[in-house]
């Protein structure tokens, strides 16, 4: 979990609250709203990533990039979840292979999506692999190896935070149900609604004492 909402009201407290919360998570920074609010404590420990970079002098470089990139800039990927707090993480590496420029790595997210079998939230970590190679057209992705997907250059600049957003849409599984039997959930609530239908057909008959006579007569 990254990101952790807390409330505290005065400044003491918020000490406690720091002191709490960097036992608790790898990171030490952290933001905490004004006073009295539900505060939003994100990791500011490790950088953003770039959102924009050029691509082909990354890839002559043999550059790695680490640092994340938060959840709710990515409204494409978040409209998939829950919530849209927390942060995914990358460690990029960029290089060449023969002529081709490249970018594989990892990304990961701790995820708060929908249980498509009780619609409650669930957790999900979110762990997803890129082999991309850039390609200038159709014809140079057709004819790449097999273990790069291409990445088609259309400027310059390349919006690596869109790139990430495009792998973590691919990475997420269609359907995400709980591990454990959560159908109970979807009993209990079907038990709950019987018990409501019974005890409002109850409230009928004490306010309607005659509807009984009706029914007895009739039997
Ligand atoms: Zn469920």
């Amino acid at each position: 979990m990254l990101i952790l909402p807390v409330v505290y009201t005065g400044s003491s407290e918020k000490k406690t609250v720091f002191a709490r919360v960097r036992k608790r998570l790898k990171y030490k920074a952290f933001l905490l709203t004004s006073r009295g609010e539900t505060a939003t404590i994100a990791p500011l420990m490790q950088p953003l990533i770039p959102e924009f970079l050029d691509f082909v002098q990354k890839a002559d470089q043999g550059a790695v990039i680490k640092g994340v990139w938060p959840l709710n800039r990515m409204h494409r990927f978040t409209a998939m979840l829950h919530t849209d707090e927390g942060v995914v993480e990358a460690v990029l590496q960029f290089g060449r292979h023969g002529k081709l420029r490249t970018l594989s790595g990892e990304l990961s997210a701790d995820l708060a999506v929908t249980c498509q079998r009780c619609l409650q939230p669930m957790q999900y970590s979110l762990q997803a692999q890129l082999s991309l190679a850039l390609v200038k057209d159709d014809g140079q992705a057709e004819s790449l190896p097999d273990m790069f997907e291409p990445l088609l250059l259309e400027a310059e600049e390349v919006n690596l935070a869109e790139v990430i957003e495009d792998e973590l849409l691919l990475a997420l599984p269609l359907v995400l149900v709980h591990e454990h039997d959560c159908s109970d959930f979807l009993q209990q609530q079907a038990q709950r609604l019987k018990q409501d239908a019974a005890k409002a057909a109850e409230q009928k008959v004490i306010n309607n004492p005659f509807a009984v006579l009706k029914d007895l007569r009739k039997e």
